[in-house]
């Protein structure tokens, strides 16, 4: 369930809060406490309650002045008459004086001198066998006891679910109503104001926004207006708010349920609950339902395993339930179900059927402009340095959504406010992007010698990001440790991209071979700080022989499966051993060359390499700017127009940090 974001569009309950109903079971262990209470005490203080003694010298002393008559007992314990009544402890008045008693014979005590002790004083002594077995109501109270009051407990506690939910009325009858929050037309203060950087999601849904706001223009033309609406995308990139903003553009009410609170422990609920939702929805057409995190529910049954969560039959009749409201709607009822997924794959296929889910609106990652325009969004309220470039900003965040800007921006706003500025500066935002990105610094106490060596290994992946052909900028290097890393080189391309040609994945080779081959040129020994580098690149050179057709000894063939793919290509049987054999040479070749290149230019651009090595240990960061001019190297001399040989498919984004 998502929180109302930024704190806007109050949530209100669908019907105002009754005094709850359900205080009876608090008045109930109320009065049984009571009852056993009075119970006890009146026990203690019945005529002749027995009256605990010690073995010695009490018990003792009875006996030997003739007043036990008898004595039952069983291994240990001794119950008995006396002839003539005493208190204990014995000048104690207040207590009453009894003629039955208890006591504890201590394990040490001899039997034999005790029982001739008793024999002649003529007590008569019942012994019975230690009990086999606990009495009726006994074993009843243990054997039921804890169950009843489980029982008990469970149900009180989904009754307060029930009833603090903001469902509405309390009392039993309440347990599958709908929990979803209700937010009223003129309370909704989200609009596609907010909403910035996905033009594309937030076009295909004003349709959507006019047909509410007017649906008589539609219905006397007989249009069908899609009845479910499907907004899928990464997690952040706005789909929660865009859905809200929908509502407050339209000024209905807007019905907000994640489903997983559909899901319960109890089979059943969850369908009451939708069922419940949508009757709510209905009357108050024109209205929005929002079913967020869709997947929780809709997962496809073929695939999905059971959950822990209220296990599979709970989903699929919730599930179902879901379709058959749909299914059900008169299509002139303007009731328009939007429904948010981050996983639109794993859904089950009924669920995106004509009548149901059938309109999918990709929510998109935000480009550098969409970004821009995001942080803008976010900075409004904002006091903002006259030198802040939230275009700049934009340019150096590829791959962070909206839900990570917004986040930026109020790391930023903390830091400033800690440092006692009146504005968010530059530096600000800087070290905020840096926090976020590269994690939290950490301090701790590093020798020179290593500091030394870390400045050589982020100078050399630094110093071959600005020699090589095709190389990303470099934006950032850094001896300062964070998280696992020493020290780390940023570097980012100035636009997204979205293919990667060859001389730029052989470049980001070189890059990431660049720290160990200037740790080999200073020092000529090496250190395990290299590993994540060593992965990286291999898994690079790998996909561009197994995957991208980048080897002429391959050849465009995909002999590697791509990631989370498992590990056989789909629809083809296993590569041979001898391919397998042919691209380990291969990605061994790639990575040979790029290893003897990047060593001879580095070789010949020692003094480069030294400079910004001093500028590294002085100052511990150093940005584009810095780092260009300490290092002596001009920018762009090396970042060529980057030319994207094939259109199609996106790869994936590489790190754009190597440590
Ligand atoms: P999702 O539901 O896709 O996971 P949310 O809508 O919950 O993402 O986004 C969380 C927060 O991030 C929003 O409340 C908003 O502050 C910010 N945000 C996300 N996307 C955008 C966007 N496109 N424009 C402006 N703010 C955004
Ligand atoms: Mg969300
Ligand atoms: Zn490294």
């Amino acid at each position: 369930m998502t929180p109302a974001p930024d704190g806007r569009g109050a949530n209100k309950p669908a019907t105002p809060a009754r005094p709850p109903r359900s205080r009876w079971w608090i008045v109930a262990v109320v009065v049984t406490l009571l009852a056993i209470n009075l119970w006890v005490s009146s026990q203690a203080l019945k005529p002749n309650a027995p009256i605990r003694i010690p073995y010695y010298p009490t018990f003792i002393d009875q006996v030997n002045a003739h007043n036990v008559k008898t004595v039952d007992t069983t291994v240990n314990s001794v119950t008995g008459t006396l002839a003539t009544p005493i208190r204990y402890p014995p000048g104690d008045t207040t207590s009453p004086a009894s003629t039955n008693f208890s006591t504890q014979i201590p394990s040490f005590a001899n039997g034999n001198q005790l029982a001739s002790l008793l024999e002649k004083q003529g007590v008569t002594i019942n012994a019975r066998a230690p009990s086999s077995g606990p009495s009726v109501l006994e074993s009843l109270i243990f054997g039921f006891g804890p169950t009843l009051l489980l029982v008990g407990l469970f149900v009180i506690v989904a009754r307060r679910m029930a009833t603090g939910g903001g469902g509405g009325a309390g009392g039993l009858m309440s347990f599958g109503r709908s929990r979803a929050r209700r937010v009223e037309a003129n309370d909704q203060h989200a609009t596609f104001a907010d909403v910035a950087g996905i033009d594309e999601a937030k076009e295909e849904l004003t349709e959507i926004v006019d047909f509410l706001r007017g649906p008589e223009k539609y219905l006397k033309l007989g249009a069908r207006i899609p009845r479910g609406v499907l907004l899928s995308g990464q997690p952040g990139t706005g789909k929660t708010l865009l859905a809200r903003a929908v509502a407050g553009e339209a000024g209905v009410p807007f019905f907000q349920m994640s489903a997983s609170e559909f899901v319960e422990m109890i089979v059943g609920v969850g369908a009451s609950r939708v069922r419940d939702l949508f009757h709510q929805a209905k009357e108050a057409a024109p209205a929005i339902i929002f079913i967020d995190e869709l997947d929780a529910i809709g997962r496809s049954r073929a695939a999905g395993g059971p959950n822990l969560s209220g296990g599979h039959d709970e989903r699929e009749q919730t599930l179902n339930q879901i379709l058959t409201e749909m299914d059900g709607f008169d299509p002139r009822t303007s009731v328009i179900v939007l429904g948010a997924t981050n996983r639109p794959e794993i859904l089950d296929q009924a669920l995106l059927r004509p009548g149901r889910f059938d309109r999918r609106v990709v929510v998109a990652p935000p480009d550098r402009a969409g970004r821009e325009a995001i942080l803008r969004v976010h900075t409004r309220s904002v006091p903002l340095a006259p030198e802040v470039d939230l275009g700049a900003i934009a340019a150096s965040t590829p791959g962070m959504v909206g839900a990570d800007l917004a986040n930026l921006v109020n790391e930023a706003a903390l830091m400033a406010a800690k440092r006692g500025h009146a504005q968010v500066h530059r530096q600000d935002l800087s070290d905020a992007l840096e926090r976020i990105v590269l994690g939290a610094a950490r301090k701790v106490m590093i020798s020179e010698a290593d500091r030394r060596r870390t400045a050589y290994h982020e100078a050399g992946h630094a110093i071959m990001g600005m020699l090589t052909p095709g190389a990303d900028p470099v934006r950032k290097v850094s001896i300062i440790p964070r998280g696992q890393a020493l020290g780390v080189t940023f570097s980012a391309p100035d636009a997204d991209r979205f293919n990667f040609d060859q001389r730029h994945l052989l470049a980001q080779i070189k890059v990431m071979l660049g720290g160990r081959v200037a740790e080999e040129v200073v020092f000529g020994d090496l250190t395990t700080g290299a590993e994540s580098d060593i992965q990286q690149l291999t898994r690079i050179a790998r996909h561009m022989v197994g995957r991208w057709g980048m080897s002429p000894a391959i050849g465009p063939v995909a002999v590697l499966p791509a990631d989370g793919q498992g590990p056989l290509l789909p629809g083809v049987s296993e590569t041979s051993e001898e391919t397998q054999r042919l691209v380990d040479a291969e990605v061994r070749r790639i990575v040979e060359t790029a290893h003897e290149e990047a060593t001879r230019e580095l070789a010949e651009h020692r003094e480069n390499l030294d400079s910004l090595v001093a500028a590294l240990l002085q100052n511990e960061t150093l940005d584009q700017e810095e780092a260009y001019a300490a290092a002596g190297l001009a920018q762009g001399a090396a970042a060529g127009a980057q030319t994207a040989l094939q259109a199609g498919e996106a790869q994936e984004a590489e790190p754009p940090a190597v440590s």
